[in-house]
């Protein structure tokens, strides 16, 4: 009988490149060969629809991996199954002794990961896990009286405060290639073969241009502009190590470095906070009677709304998994104070559309937009969708972009008027407040 080959697995997860990858950078510096894996995961795939963003950017940068990998003669496994079926299935093909991998925060990533440590150590094998998509994780940046934060702007300060030169200090993953157990290339599962068809991306450049950065605090919120880092998708499954871009950010603007700050501000919040998935973030808020029309949610999810910012907003969305934040933040605004439609809604929306999704964002900014976050816009402030287009579309640029019958007889009548819509929120919020501090 032949012995099993001796090896640890690095599993790809968020993570998806060579460069600068913590994990990858531990576990190519044991002594054994590393197997490199990633799992289509049925659990996740399952109930997605069959045109998915997500999943043709996923297939499409294990390809280039792939391609990477082979002209190093090395080779990537890619399986499609559920996590703890495939872990079982390689220990009779290997004798597996370590595997490696990155955190992640999600509730579901947190309760798969615990399953397959469970499975692993019945068959005494080391799960062993790194930071790698945030600088500062969990509960390393506290207040004074250690308790998470739950105020964006004194977390940043505090944020800024802690962060040295090591904590960017790049891992030299991609030099140890060689380590990596030679495997015959196989086949990787097709999209149909997983039940998916190929949706039409535009896929960012990995590298922001400079140009852009430098004035990213003077353009970002102008929807017509390119004028944003488009690097969402990109922080979302790891295509671009967070410590290269915060690098990038505290050389060329300040503004940029804050954004990617909220990012980790908000996946700090779910990690400490994981209520907040299905319940608002502030109790106080829990009681809102929403008017949950689903003729009204419907018009808001196709972009009919008559409101021309709104709807350019979300048949971008609709066309390209991306929307501009200064529009993302309008069109929550208007679904949940306009038509006071319950947020998780919206955020579900959100998270079946967008390419760059991520559960701590968007649950943070469609809470922070419905007013029931940490730190959130307070309820009275309601965006008012014609001064922001004034603002920010003055010649209705971007409306005209997405919206060709905008001021034609065509395009459909305001749904709700705007003043009535205003003042209903406020009565709306302002009574659900009173009876909870009557309670
Ligand atoms: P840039 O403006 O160039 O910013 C750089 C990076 O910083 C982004 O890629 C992102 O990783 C991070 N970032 C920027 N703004 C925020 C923010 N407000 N909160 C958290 N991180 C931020 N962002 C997501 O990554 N995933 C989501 O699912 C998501 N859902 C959102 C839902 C709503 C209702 C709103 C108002 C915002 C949401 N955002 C989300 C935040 C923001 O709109 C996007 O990160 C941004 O528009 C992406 O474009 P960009 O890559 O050009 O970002």
């Amino acid at each position: 009988m032949t012995s099993k080959p001796q090896i640890a697995v690095f599993w790809f997860r968020r993570d998806l490149r060579f460069s600068d990858n913590c994990g990858l950078f531990h576990a190519l510096r044991s002594d054994l060969p590393v197997l490199p894996l990633f799992i289509f995961d049925k659990n996740i795939l399952d109930p997605l629809p069959s045109r998915d963003a997500r999943v043709t950017f996923i297939r499409h940068t294990l390809e280039n991996m792939q391609n990477e990998l082979s002209r190093q003669g090395r080779s990537l496994m890619v399986r499609y199954g559920r996590p703890s079926e495939i872990f079982k299935d390689l220990c009779q093909t290997y004798d597996i002794r370590e595997v490696y991998t990155n955190h992640d925060y999600e509730p579901y990533a947190q309760k798969r990961d615990l399953e397959i440590e469970t499975l692993l150590k019945k068959r005494n094998i080391d799960f062993r896990t790194f930071k790698d998509q945030v600088i500062f994780e969990k509960r390393e940046i506290l207040t004074r009286n250690d308790k998470p934060f739950t105020v964006y702007t004194p977390y940043r300060k505090t944020w800024q405060a802690h962060i040295t030169p090591g904590d960017i200090a790049p891992y030299s993953s991609e030099t140890m290639i060689k380590n990596f157990h030679k495997v015959e290339p196989q086949p990787m599962p097709t999209l149909a073969e997983m039940g998916f068809e190929p949706f039409d991306l535009y896929i960012p450049p990995i590298d922001p241009p400079e140009d852009i950065l430098h004035r990213y605090d003077r353009q970002r919120d102008y929807p017509a502009i390119s004028g944003t880092s488009r690097l969402g998708v990109h922080l979302r499954f790891g295509t671009v190590s967070v410590r290269r871009m915060v690098e990038k950010a505290m050389l060329f603007n300040d503004t940029w470095l804050s954004e990617l700050v909220w990012r980790e501000f908000f996946m700090m919040i779910l990690a400490n906070f994981p209520h907040v998935v299905d319940q608002p973030f502030n109790p106080k808020y829990a009681h809102i009677p929403w008017r949950d029309d689903n003729e009204n949610f419907i018009r808001w999810c196709e972009g009919q709304t008559g409101y021309p910012i709104v709807d350019a907003g979300m048949r971008e969305l609709n066309q390209t998994g991306f929307m501009h934040n200064r529009v993302r933040m309008i069109t929550a605004s208007f679904l949940t104070k306009h038509l006071l439609i319950d947020w998780r809604s919206g955020e579900r929306y959100f998270a079946k559309k967008l390419l760059d999704y991520d559960l701590s964002a968007n649950n943070g900014n469609w809470q922070w937009a419905a007013g029931c976050g940490c730190d959130a816009a307070p309820y009275f402030r309601i965006f008012n969708p014609y001064l922001q287009t004034e603002r920010f579309d003055p010649d209705h640029t971007y409306i005209r972009k997405w919206v060709p019958e905008f001021e034609k007889p065509e395009y459909p009548q305001p749904i709700v008027e705007h003043k009535f819509a205003r003042a209903r929120a406020l009565a709306v919020y302002g009574g659900a407040l009173e009876n909870y501090s009557r309670r």
